[in-house]
Formats: structure tokens, sequence, C-alpha cells
């Protein structure tokens, strides 16, 4: 039994829990499926403020984390694989126990969104990656595509300049999505092209068990063509991580919908970081969130007098 159990450990899930732990709620933090979060699958953080020279990811959430703990945070690699939220105490229910608290941040951010495509999961971790970070190095001296206008494609396009031969960032129309600062180093860098209003209707050639190509159709003339290549790299996106919360909370389009803060539909139960926010999702937008979280977890503890 906690007073307060954290869902995620990124940003929001961490930050959270520092501020719940030096409120000596003694929180409970279920790390899931990717301690550190999705920025562990990035590398250098340029905008995290105090870090003049940009600081690794690892480095940034190991000390995230380092934090909470020296607080009194608990840390436990595990994931909720059930949750009751009409109970009070909550019930969470992981692969190795069950927990109960009186309240509940989760800050279970979102997942890599997939183009749909039969050969890109046939070829996924063979040549098709969500993640330059993970997979880049294997593409030395090696033609990649990214395909995506944002800017996780600029980034994860510039990025595997450091390794591959040549980078060519596909987007679905004429302009993209990321922010000028992005484009402007992704338009200087020689290495990367750009295809314009084209979309990847095929990936080959699962039957080979490696990509050697990409079928493009350009979305405006319907003609399609082929593109060597060696790697694809998906960045289109992504969806919040809220399975576990359906029919229970209030969500929309997939996100936690949060009302006054951090407040969710259900008493005692706070949403922090990217699962409950489509539009900033930084890394430090979400940490700013789980102390916000924290904070409005422990108002409530204390006005239901559980504290
Ligand atoms: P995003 O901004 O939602 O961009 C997704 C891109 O993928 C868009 O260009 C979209 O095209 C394209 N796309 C979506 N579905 C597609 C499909 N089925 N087929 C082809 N293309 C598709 O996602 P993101 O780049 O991951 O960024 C998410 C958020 O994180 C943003 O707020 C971003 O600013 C932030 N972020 C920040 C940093 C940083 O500050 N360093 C780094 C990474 C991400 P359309 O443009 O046509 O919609």
């Amino acid at each position: 039994m906690f007073r307060v159990i954290i869902l995620g450990s990124g940003p929001a899930g961490l930050t959270a829990a520092l501020y719940t732990a030096r409120a000596n709620l003694e929180p409970l933090v279920l790390e899931g499926h990717l301690p550190g979060g999705q920025l562990t699958l990035t590398t250098t953080i340029e905008n995290f403020p105090g870090f003049p020279e940009g600081v690794e990811a690892w480095s940034l959430m190991g000390a995230m984390r380092q934090q909470a703990v020296r607080y009194g945070a608990l840390c436990r690699p595990e994931s909720a694989v059930r949750v009751d939220l009409t109970k009070r105490p909550f019930e969470i229910e992981t692969e190795k126990d069950i927990y109960r608290s009186q309240a509940l941040i989760i800050a279970t951010g979102a997942t890599a969104r997939m183009l749909g495509l039969d050969a890109e999961k046939a070829l996924l971790g063979k040549g098709v990656s969500t993640c330059a970070t993970c997979d880049g190095a294997f593409f030395r001296d090696r033609s990649v595509v990214v395909v995506g206008g944002g800017d996780s494609a600029l980034e994860e396009a510039m990025f595997l300049t450091r390794f591959a031969s040549s980078v060519t960032v596909v987007h679905r129309r004429d302009q993209l999505r990321a922010t000028k600062l992005l484009q402007d180093r992704a338009f200087a860098n020689e290495k990367i092209q750009f295809i314009w209003n084209s979309v990847i209707k095929d990936i080959l050639d699962p039957a080979q068990g490696k990509v050697s190509g990409v079928v493009l159709e350009d979305v405006k003339t319907h003609r399609t063509r082929y593109l060597p290549c060696d790697g694809v790299f998906i960045a289109i996106g992504h969806t919040p991580n809220t399975e576990l919360f359906a029919g229970q909370l209030e969500l929309q389009d997939g996100y936690i919908v949060t009302k006054g803060g951090t407040g969710t539909s259900v008493p005692g139960v706070f949403a922090a970081g990217d699962v409950q926010d489509r539009i900033y999702r930084q890394a430090v937008t979400a940490a700013g969130s789980g102390c916000m979280a924290a904070l409005d977890c422990e108002k409530w503890l204390t006005e239901v007098g559980y504290l």
C-alpha cells in the first residue's frame, strides 16, 4: 500500500517522483518497459535548460532517477498490466505484484506510430527502425530513408548523417512541420535530401529479410517509383500509452483529458507528460507537468484527509 504510485519514468514521472518524495509521500515509481522514457531513444538534448553544452539523454534521465531516489522514491523495473480506478484505494497490477495506492500519477508517455505496412512489420529490426539512436550505427556508409516532416524526422535524419552515406527524408507534403531551426540545419546538411509529396507504399524486400529499397508514391501524380536504400527510419509521431485506462478515465483521441491542472476525470488520479499533452511534448514541459501533478496530488491527499 502506497500513498502515491507513479506510472512511468520519463521526465514527467521522475519529476513527479522527486516532488512527491520531497513531500515525504514515499512514492512508488513503476518504471515501465522503457526506463527513462522516450528521451532515452534520442542522443544529445540541447534544449533542456541548465546544460549550455547539451546533455546526453541517458545521463539526464539517470540523474533525474538518482535525485528522486535520494529523497525517498522507490523505483521498480515493473510495468502495470491492469489498473482498477473504481476501487479505493486504487489497485495496480504488474507482471510481479498487486499494489494499492491512495493516489495515482500517470506518466506513461507515448509510443512511436508506424505506417501500417506488412513489410514494415516483417522488417522491423531488420532494416526498419523507429530509433536512429538505437540503430543508426548499423548503417555506416549505407543509404537510409527517414519518413516524416516533424522535429523527430529531422533530428533522426541529422543524427543518421553521422553514419550513413546519404539520408533521404520522405515527406507526404511539400512543407515541413519541424521547427525553423531544425529545418535550416537539415537543409544545410549536404548528406540530407528531401522527397516531397510522397508516401512509402511498400518496403522491399521481406523475402530477403533485409531492406533493399522503398516504393514511393507521389500523392499528387500517383506515380510510383523505386528508391534503393538499406534502411528505413519511421518518424511520424506517437500514440499516447493509455490502453490501460480506456473506459476508466476520460480520453480524447487517446490522450488523457486533464482539467484545472493535472487532475483527470477520476479524483485522486493525475496525469503528466506526453500521455496528456499533444501540443508541447518536450522534456522540459513533461518535467514541468510532473511537478504540477505532484503538487496537485499532495494538495488532494491533504484535502481528502489522507495526510
Ligand atoms: P509530429 O510533429 O506529429 O510530426 C509527425 C510527422 O509525420 C508530420 O510531418 C506528419 O505529416 C508525418 N506523418 C504522420 N503520419 C504519417 C503517415 N501515416 N505517413 C507519412 N507521414 C506521416 O511528430 P514528431 O516529429 O515526433 O514531434 C512530436 C512533438 O515532439 C512535436 O511537438 C515536436 O516539436 C516535439 N519534438 C521536439 C524535439 C526537440 O525539441 N528537440 C525533438 C523531437 C520532437 P504532416 O506534417 O503532413 O502532418
